[in-house]
């Protein structure tokens, strides 16, 4: 299978300048101011099928053609580089071995959305990748590549990189952009949306890394190649995470749509100890669960949303049959709990009553009613919110004591406890009880 970005990821090297215009870097870049014009190019992206591959699937090129031109007010490009969602790992790759192809992705889609000046935000954990980064920015300026006239052409770019603080919800785009301003990244409500109303309250595209680097790739090689790469309406490759239980995880480039089964089985090496697969979390954390009877599925956005769950983030979290799917629940809770910014009672609340009653269950204290409860507190996350926190939360919460039920029922009849509970959670916890309402809860 050819790789893409992902021939980049050689050992520990990281791919400088030099090297990478040796192997035809830039060259899409120069190309670009030749060949097309703004709306040509938004044209060729939407004919690639490309989609945003930071998790919400949203094709990229309609994206582009919804931000307002002529407002009298700068367009700004915000690259989303905070991956914050657990089980993914892919856009520090790429920031650490090819930067460059990510700047030469932004210099694409700014010359597209008319932009002049764009932000990279980068998860503040990402240390060395965003080094490796600053200094592909520092180089491409001196070269000519960033700046006045880059290129040689009238065509001016700016690019400023910013680094988080730590903050998943600074991975949510509104959060991300009240961060950039100086601000708590508290996600903001919508509508007006970033292309509209974005970064200081001017229209703003903004783009995850994994997307933007795709984009040298189209126009090098053409739209319709592209989008025959993947499957229908998912044009391309996109760096699927894989992690846990399997013989071989890692990072790796596949064409949207292949098969769950054979990315498992025959790419990932099957599961460690030959042992059986149990569960399969097919997007990232916030994705709702897939059984081991549900893997013959194409990972797409479209398939996997059309199966209840969602491509997501790429991170494909496998679980063999060792897991105890009442203690994962507890554990993906208790990351919701710390992450809420707090805005939105139904998140606030929620995350923390669930995280509470999950931690009594896993302690040895559950009641029969816990798991109507846990369903009940989810009802009221979802759609109810400011931002996707919440829905994220409630697709783990519903999932999981659906299509596991019985083991849930087992750990509160048999009371079985686990050393995975966290202390001072599960006296708090055992003050939950029935008939009070959630409100009465804590
Ligand atoms: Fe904050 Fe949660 Fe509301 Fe999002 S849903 S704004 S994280 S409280």
């Amino acid at each position: 299978m050819e790789k893409l970005i992902s021939k980049y990821f050689v050992g520990g090297e990281s791919f400088g300048l030099d090297a990478y215009e040796k192997d035809g870097g830039y060259g899409a870049a120069r190309l670009i101011f030749d060949k097309f014009d703004a709306k040509g190019l938004i044209e060729e992206v939407k004919k690639s099928n490309l989609r945003g591959l930071g998790g919400a699937g949203f094709p990229t090129g309609m994206k582009w053609s919804f931000v307002p031109q002529n407002t009298g007010k700068p367009v700004y490009l915000v690259v989303n580089a905070d991956e914050g969602e657990p089980g993914t790992f892919k856009d520090k790759y790429i920031l650490w071995h090819v930067p460059h192809l990510l700047i030469e992705g932004m210099i694409i889609a700014a010359y597209a959305n008319n932009v002049h000046k764009a932000y990279v935000y980068i998860r503040g954990e990402y240390t060395e990748p965003y080094r490796k980064f600053q200094q592909a920015v520092d180089d491409a300026y001196a070269r000519g590549y960033l700046g006045k006239n880059i290129f040689g052409k009238k065509y001016d770019l700016e690019i400023v990189v910013h680094r988080g603080a730590g903050a998943y919800i600074c991975g949510e785009e509104t959060g991300l952009l009240e961060s950039l301003e100086g601000k708590k990244g508290f996600p903001r409500l919508k509508p007006p949306f970033p292309a509209v109303v974005g970064l200081f309250g001017c229209p703003t595209v903004i783009n995850n890394v994994e997307t933007l680097s795709y984009l040298p790739f189209i126009i090098n090689r053409g739209a319709e190649w592209f989008a025959k790469l993947g499957s229908e309406k998912n044009g391309g490759m996109r760096l699927f995470c894989v992690s846990g239980h399997v013989k071989k995880p890692g990072v790796y480039e596949l064409p949207l749509g292949i098969s769950l089964r054979k990315m498992i089985y025959e790419i990932a090496g099957g599961i460690r100890e030959d042992r059986k697969l149990k569960a399969v979390v097919p997007g990232g954390l916030s994705a709702a669960i897939l059984s081991a009877g549900e893997i013959d599925i194409g990972m797409d956005f479209d398939q996997l949303k059309a199966a209840g769950s969602m491509a997501g983030s790429g991170g494909v979290i496998v679980l063999d049959e060792t897991v105890s799917m009442v203690e994962a629940l507890m554990v993906t809770m208790r990351f919701y709990a710390h992450e809420s910014c707090g805005q939105c009672s139904p998140c606030r609340e929620g995350t923390g009553w669930v995280y509470k009653i999950l931690s009594r269950i896993t302690g040895g204290h559950g009641r029969s009613e816990d798991i109507h409860n846990l369903a009940d507190i989810c009802s009221f996350m979802g759609g109810t919110t400011i931002c996707a926190l919440a829905d994220g939360a409630a697709m783990p919460l519903r999932s999981y004591p659906q299509k596991f039920r019985s083991e849930f029922e087992a750990y509160i009849r048999e009371k079985r406890s686990s050393e995975a509970q966290q202390p001072g959670y599960e006296s708090a916890g055992s003050e939950i009880k029935r008939g009070e309402g959630v409100g009465a809860i804590l």
